[in-house]
């Protein structure tokens, strides 16, 4: 045995490894969720749907194709415990793990078959420093293991750090979406279909504000993944 296999047996031994939402022991086939914790991720079969909540909520912002969440996002689920230990304590796995759940049922569908390259929206260098990783790019990861599709993590840039957020209204707000993103080489888009992908989708600013850069590629076309939806 190695000697990190050691410390792994040894530290497991005491301080056992629990289910990220219920705080229940985990078995060794189990990754940060218990099983029936898994079973109860409120999955909203959205990709297979038209003009769904998260639809409608994007619709006229921004020219996309699809747009679909993994589950829903409400206070005292399943989903909040996940999302805060993915984005504030350095819980990787569980975006991958996520990310890949979401693939796995994606896999086949209609909402995946014309999509080419998965494009996670991006953190700003200084926060994704600060955090450490960007918790879209492990989703997108894990999108792309089940998917077998390639990612692009450094074509879409954020380059404006903390933009004031939005209870303006829509003119005032569109202004204030425009230039946090941009595509640096557009032509490696340029005719390609993207699927788009961020954590929580609130009021679509922040995906709103992609597609906007997006758009700057010739004949691209976007469709959008997030895990949550809070609508
Ligand atoms: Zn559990």
């Amino acid at each position: 045995m190695k000697r990190n296999d050691l410390l792994n047996e040894f530290s497991t031994l005491f301080f056992p490894e629990v289910c990220v939402v219920c705080g229940e022991e985990l078995l060794s086939s189990e990754e940060s969720l218990c099983l029936g914790c898994m079973y109860k991720l409120p999955r909203t079969h959205n990709y297979r749907e038209k003009n769904h909540a998260v639809e409608r909520l994007m619709a006229g912002r921004i020219p996309f194709e699809r747009i679909a969440s993994f589950c829903v996002y409400t206070k005292g689920g399943v989903m909040p415990p996940l999302i805060h230990q993915l984005k504030y304590h350095q819980r990787q796995e569980i975006g991958l793990l996520l990310g890949r759940l979401f693939g796995e049922d994606l896999l086949g569908s209609e909402f995946l078959d014309p999509v080419e390259i998965i494009v996670p929206v991006p953190l700003h260098p200084r926060k994704e420093k600060q955090r450490g990783y960007n918790q879209a790019c492990l989703i997108a990861q894990g999108l792309s293991q089940a998917t077998g599709l390639p990612l692009a993590v450094d074509n879409l840039i954020r380059v404006v750090y903390n933009p004031t957020q939005t209870t303006r209204i829509r003119t005032q707000r569109w202004e204030n979406v425009r230039g946090i993103f941009r595509v640096t080489n557009p032509d490696a888009f340029a005719y390609k279909h993207l699927l788009l992908v961020d954590d929580v989708i609130t009021t679509g600013s922040t995906l709103e504000a992609c597609g906007i850069a997006l758009g700057h590629c010739l004949g691209v076309k976007v469709s959008i993944a997030t895990l949550g939806e809070v609508c």
